[in-house]
C-alpha cells in the first residue's frame, strides 16, 4: 500500500532500499503517530548556522554537501515540532577578556535565535513556558525555547542568568567538556579543581531554581551530577547524554545514576554523537588536520558566499580524506532501548546533538527523525509512551521549574 503522507526526497533517504508492502504500511501508521506527537528534540547546535553567510533556515541543506543538519524543511519532513536551541561556547580562558569575549558571543547568539524567529513568525515561535509548547505546535509552528549549553559566560556575575532567563533561556549546563568557573567537566583530562561543583556553581543552581531555568548535567563530571541532583530543589536533565552500560566514554551516564536521576523525577535524553555511542579509535592526524582546518576557518562568519563555497568543498574533501569511523542507527537504538529497560518511558527522551557532531548512519540529519518512533512502536512501546518521550517528560520538568520559582514569589 502506497503511504498516505506525502514522500519526499528527505524520506526516501531514511528508508531502507526495499520495502514490502508490509513494511511500508506499518511506516505509515508509525508516521501518523508520529505526527500526532509533540516532538521535542533537547540539544539544536542549530544557532551556530544561523551566522553562516548564505545559509538561510528556510531552505533545505544537504547534510553531505555542507555538514548542516536541520532547517525548516527537514524539520517538517522529520516531524520534529522543536526543541531547546542551544546557546553554545566553547570553553576558553578564565580570565576576565575571555569572560566578557563569552558573555558578549552568548547575547549575540540569543539575540540570532530571536533574530531568525521574527523574520519567520509563522514558522517559528519563542517558547517561555511548558505550556507554550503544546500551544504552538497546535499552531503548525516550530517550537524554539531556549538553552546555554555551557556557563562560561555567566563568568563570575550570576546575575547574568536573569538577563538569559529574560531571553527565554529555560534549560542551562554548567560545564562543556573543560573544567570552568562553575564546575568539572566529564571529559577534562586534567585535574578536576572542585571535585564537582564550585561555590559559585552551587550559587548558580540555586539561581536556576529561583528563575525557574531546569539545569543540565550533560558533559558534567559524575560528582557534579550527583551534587546538582542532591542540590536542585527540581528534577535535572541531561539535556543529550548516553549509556555507560553501552558505551564506556567518560561523558556517558552509568546505570546507578539514570536510576537515581529517574528516582528524583528527571529525565536522560539520549545523543546520537557516534563518539559517545561506540569505540572510534583516537587518530592523532585527523585531530591535527583538523585543528588546523578549524584554525584555518575559525572565523567563518567573515566569509563571503563563495568563500563558503570553497570551505564547503574543503571540508568534504577533508572528511573523505580522514573517513571517521561512525555509529549507525542501531547502535544509537542500543542505548535509546537501554535506558528505557532501565528507567522506562517516563525518563527518557531525545537530544541527539543536531548541528554538534550528531547523527549517525541511517539517520544523518533530523529529517529521518520520524524512525525512531517506528523503531519503538515496532518494539511495544505504546501512542502515551510515545507522547511522553518526544516531549511530556520535558514538560514535566519545565513544570516542575516554573511552579518552583513562582511558589518562591509568594510571600
Ligand atoms: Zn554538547
Amino acid at each position: 500500500m502506497r503511504p498516505f503522507w506525502p514522500i519526499s526526497l528527505f524520506a526516501l533517504a531514511c528508508l531502507p532500499a526495499l520495502a514490502t508492502d508490509a513494511e511500508t504500511d506499518f511506516s505509515a501508521r508509525a508516521r501518523a503517530l508520529h505526527e500526532r506527537l509533540v516532538t521535542l528534540d533537547t540539544h539544536l547546535d542549530t544557532p551556530a548556522n544561523l551566522q553562516k553567510p548564505g545559509w538561510n533556515i528556510m531552505q533545505s541543506h544537504n547534510v553531505a554537501d555542507d555538514g548542516t543538519q536541520v532547517d525548516y524543511p527537514r524539520m517538517i519532513a522529520g516531524g520534529l515540532d522543536g526543541g531547546m536551541w542551544a546557546i553554545f561556547t566553547g570553553q576558553g580562558p578564565l580570565t576576565p577578556e575571555g569572560r566578557a569575549h563569552a558573555r558578549n558571543a552568548a547575547l549575540q547568539i540569543a539575540l540570532r535565535i530571536h533574530t531568525m524567529v521574527a523574520a519567520h513568525p509563522d514558522q517559528f515561535e519563542i517558547a517561555r513556558t511548558a505550556a507554550d509548547a503544546p500551544r504552538i505546535a497546535a499552531a503548525g509552528k516550530r517550537i524554539v525555547y531556549l538553552s546555554i549549553e555551557n556557563s562560561y559566560p555567566i563568568g563570575e556575575d550570576l546575575t547574568l542568568v536573569q538577563t538569559f532567563f529574560d531571553l527565554g533561556v529555560r534549560v542551562m549546563s554548567p560545564v562543556h567538556t573543560a573544567h570552568n568557573d562553575m564546575a568539572d567537566s566529564a571529559s577534562d583530562a586534567s585535574p578536576a579543581p572542585w571535585h564537582g561543583l564550585s561555590p559559585r556553581g552551587r550559587q548558580l543552581v540555586v539561581e536556576c531554581n529561583r528563575l525557574g531555568i531546569v539545569l543540565d548535567a550533560s558533559h558534567a563530571s559524575d560528582q557534579v551530577f550527583d551534587q546538582m541532583l542532591a542540590l536542585s530543589k527540581t528534577p535535572i536533565i541531561l539535556s543529550h547524554s548516553s549509556c555507560k552500560a553501552i558505551y564506556a566514554h567518560p561523558r556517558n551516564l552509568d546505570d546507578d545514576r539514570i536510576r537515581k536521576l529517574a528516582a528524583s523525577g528527571g529525565v536522560m535524553q539520549l545523543n546520537s554523537l557516534s563518539a559517545y555511542l561506540v569505540d572510534t579509535p583516537a587518530n592523532p592526524d585527523r585531530n591535527k588536520a583538523m585543528a588546523e582546518f578549524f584554525g584555518k576557518y575559525g572565523g567563518s562568519r567573515s566569509l563571503t558566499p563563495a568563500q563558503t563555497e570553497v570551505l564547503n568543498r574543503e571540508r568534504r574533501e577533508f572528511m573523505a580524506k580522514y573517513p571517521v569511523k561512525r555509529a549507525n542507527f542501531d547502535d544509537f537504538m542500543k542505548h535509546v532501548r537501554h535506558a528505557l529497560e532501565v528507567v522506562g518511558p517516563e525518563h527518557v527522551g531525545f537530544g541527539a546533538d543536531w548541528d554538534g557532531g550528531g547523527g549517525v548512519t541511517g539517520m544523518n540529519d533530523v529529517s529521518c527523525y520520524y524512525k525512531i518512533t517506528e523503531a519503538l512502536v515496532q518494539a511495544g512501546y505504546s501512542e502515551k509512551d510515545l507522547s511522553n518521550i518526544w516531549s511530556g517528560n520535558v514538560l514535566r520538568l519545565l513544570h516542575a521549574a516554573e511552579d518552583f520559582a513562582t511558589k518562591q514569589k509568594k510571600p
